[in-house]
């Protein structure tokens, strides 16, 4: 029987992480740490042991698809590197529009939106529980962040219904970033 470590249930906290957004918008900050980790594990070790070991995403994907997917192949032009790289490209510009938004609520010249946007299409309005207790530009950068989680969370289970089980990390954002890193890095 293969030994369980403790990083085999990090899915559990990816679920729970987010449970603990739609009570309160506030812990999708939590969310920094998935964005943060995998760069910094690239950095400094020069490896994708985040997507390797520590993804609970990734894990999720595993085990939901273990029992849905159908484990074809991916169409061939997801494979494809102007796929990835057109696909983050996209994905960086859409997280720099929310980091704008935010600085525009910070700023005042824009009001707080509290909706959660799926797709970067579909907003739903979320205005419960109340976040005044902190400044308008966390609750707006909280919002940005969970709906990014949430989008990429609806990306990789379409990908693993219509395809293989972890078929997001072929096009995953932070996998090709991380992807480059390590590349630069054993250039060195
Ligand atoms: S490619 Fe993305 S979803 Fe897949 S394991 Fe890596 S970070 Fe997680």
């Amino acid at each position: 029987m293969q030994v369980k470590h403790w990083y085999d249930y990090l899915w559990v906290v990816e679920i729970s992480y987010f449970v603990l957004g739609l009570f309160n918008i506030l812990f999708a900050w939590i969310g920094m740490v998935f964005f943060l980790t995998p760069l910094a594990i690239s950095f400094i070790k020069g490896n994708k042991a985040y997507c390797n070991k520590y993804c609970g995403r990734g894990q999720l994907f595993a085990k939901v698809g273990g029992k849905l997917s159908p484990n074809r192949p991916l169409p061939r032009f997801m494979t494809t590197a102007w796929f990835r790289y057109g696909f983050l490209a996209f994905f960086m510009t859409m997280f720099l529009t929310m980091v704008l938004n935010t600085y525009l609520v910070f700023t005042g010249v824009q009001d707080l939106s509290q909706v959660i946007t799926l797709l970067w299409t579909w907003k739903v309005p979320w205005g419960y529980p109340d976040v005044s207790m902190v400044r308008p530009w966390i609750a707006q950068y909280a919002y940005g962040f969970y709906s990014v989680m949430v989008t990429s969370t609806i990306l990789g289970m379409v990908t693993m219904a219509l395809s293989k089980p972890r078929g997001f990390c072929v096009y995953c954002p932070m996998g090709t970033m991380t992807q480059g890193i390590c590349k630069l890095k054993h250039k060195e």
